[in-house]
């Protein structure tokens, strides 16, 4: 049994993990600064405590702070990701550290639209700096069934990555699907 902290970037993308790493103990990392605006941060994080809550596990939360993303990603949006998996792992890899846990892993790693070697390679490199091991499982072939129990459940599922940029690319995608339903 591990003493696990699984840094948690929404509901939805919690199931899976969750399930599979439950006989570890776990405790729940909710730091995600990248989310725009803030009522989506706390609209996914009431998500989370709800579960913690149920799950009676441990859920270590932050106050909304998007500067720390935004410092990182204003000047150059092109390598936006790699900045935000590298925040938010680092962190995670930094408090696990600190208090005592034997390793660290993400959600992250169970969605298929995410940049999945990228959240390896942070996360190797946050386990460096820290000298603590990531915990590395390959939880994406639970993605869909995951999905499928959070709409059973009622669970919120964003439509949209997190970040201010990928909400604007998301509204894009829309109006442009619009105009061409229109023509
Ligand atoms: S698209 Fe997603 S992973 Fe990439 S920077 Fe935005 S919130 Fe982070």
């Amino acid at each position: 049994m591990m003493k696990l902290l699984l840094h948690t970037c929404c509901a939805p993308c919690l199931l899976s993990p969750f399930e599979r790493l439950q006989d570890n103990k776990l405790a729940l990392f909710y730091y995600n600064p990248n989310i725009h605006p803030f009522e989506e941060f706390n609209q996914r994080l009431a998500w989370v405590e709800q579960f913690a809550e149920e799950a009676k596990t441990d859920l270590i939360t932050y106050h909304y702070n998007p500067d720390q993303y935004l410092n990182k990603v204003a000047f150059d949006t092109t390598e936006r990701c790699e900045k935000c998996y590298e925040l938010r792992l680092k962190e995670t890899a930094r408090v696990a550290q600190m208090k005592g846990f034997d390793t660290f892993t993400s959600t992250l790693l169970v969605s298929p639209y995410q940049k999945h070697e990228l959240i390896i390679e942070m996360g190797t490199a946050a386990s460096k700096k820290f000298d603590i091991p990531f915990y590395y499982e390959d939880f994406r072939p639970y993605y869909k069934d995951a999905q499928k129990t959070a709409k059973e459940l009622g669970i919120y599922r964003q439509k949209y990555c997190g970040c201010k940029f990928s909400l604007e690319e998301r509204e894009a995608e829309l109006k442009a699907r619009k105009t061409k339903v229109k023509e």
